[in-house]
């Protein structure tokens, strides 16, 4: 499946809070909620989705608020990290920002060479923003962060891993190249592809197994041109022994889900046709979208979704 994968689609998470998980995502972030939609499996919880201004490709931090929910706990088998891409030298307005919205955890470091912001979303949830040239990109300003500091889309993600060296292996077989390496930490690069373009392999086998809850990555999905490529994507992957998912249409994308030999859901999605599809660029994620079938059903689902600010 070479050169078919272009690196990050977008990256899925829970959490316990709608409102809540919103605003961090749009006003301490300056993300834009690109899509308000439901949980095509379980319409009573919303899917939030955020981005640039189109919801681009690697740009797209989705969340399931789940309302009540128990924290999850870090550990193997998960995406540990979620990271984003922010202009160089931008770290100094991200801490005093970050920090004006409570933001918890803030540490700065260097890690393979970047200037990188780890915190703490709201449920726990790990990230980092990671100071890197990016082409191409450009931030929503909308939100309120300037164009020179703004969030980027992905830089990519951190996975954590009892031993580290099958998922290598795919990761290897899906297009990326190994790359260098610090301390527990290997990093696997894709060229060619979008900006979203690195993950890092964590191993740490004296970890126990992460436990899923509010503030866990649920999946990471990795993106395609079309569908064409997805079911190339398909095909080699279960010439190979994965078990994979038809394909399923995300309204937004076309989708198919494995589980990767580390534990992680890995999901690979169609950059067409895109967030724009059912609303106008300008009012992107304003109104409850609903897939086809439960139309019907708007008035119910409505009463059962927790009222949702801008
Ligand atoms: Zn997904």
């Amino acid at each position: 499946m070479d050169k078919l994968i272009k690196g990050l689609h977008h990256i899925t998470s829970m959490a316990a809070d709608a409102q809540k998980n919103n605003d961090f995502f749009t006003k301490a972030l300056g993300l834009r909620r690109v899509k308000k939609t439901v949980n095509f499996d379980a319409p009573d919880v919303y899917h939030l989705y955020y981005g640039d201004e189109t919801g681009t490709p690697g740009s797209v931090m989705t969340y399931f608020p789940f309302g009540q929910m128990p924290t999850g706990t870090r550990g193997n088998g998960e995406v540990g990290v979620t990271e984003f891409a922010v202009p160089r030298g931008s770290l100094g307005f991200w801490t005093d920002r970050l920090a004006s919205h409570g933001v918890s955890e803030l540490r700065k470091d260097r890690f393979l060479g970047e200037d990188r912001l780890t915190f703490s979303g709201p449920d726990g949830d790990s990230f980092a923003l990671v100071e890197t040239e990016v082409e191409g990109r450009v931030p929503w300003t909308a939100g309120g962060v300037a164009q020179d500091v703004g969030v980027l889309g992905f830089h990519g993600a951190r996975f954590r891993l009892r031993d580290a060296a099958a998922t290598g292996e795919l990761l290897s077989f899906m297009g990326y190249q190994k790359d260098e390496t610090e301390g527990a930490v290997t990093r696997y690069r894709i060229e060619n592809g979008n900006a979203a373009r690195t993950i890092d392999l964590e191993e740490t086998p004296q970890a126990a197994p992460a436990r899923q809850g509010a503030g866990s990555v649920h999946h990471i999905a990795f993106a395609v041109e079309d569908r064409d490529a997805q079911l190339a994507v398909r095909k080699a992957l279960m010439d190979t022994g994965y078990q994979v998912t038809p394909v399923i249409d995300r309204d937004y994308f076309w989708a198919i889900y494995f589980r990767t030999p580390g534990g992680i859901l890995f999901e690979v999605a169609t950059n067409e046709p895109g967030f724009d599809r059912d609303e106008d660029t300008a009012h992107l994620g304003e109104a409850l979208k609903l897939p086809t079938r439960y139309e019907p059903h708007r008035a119910q689902i409505e009463a059962q979704l927790p009222p949702l600010d801008q």
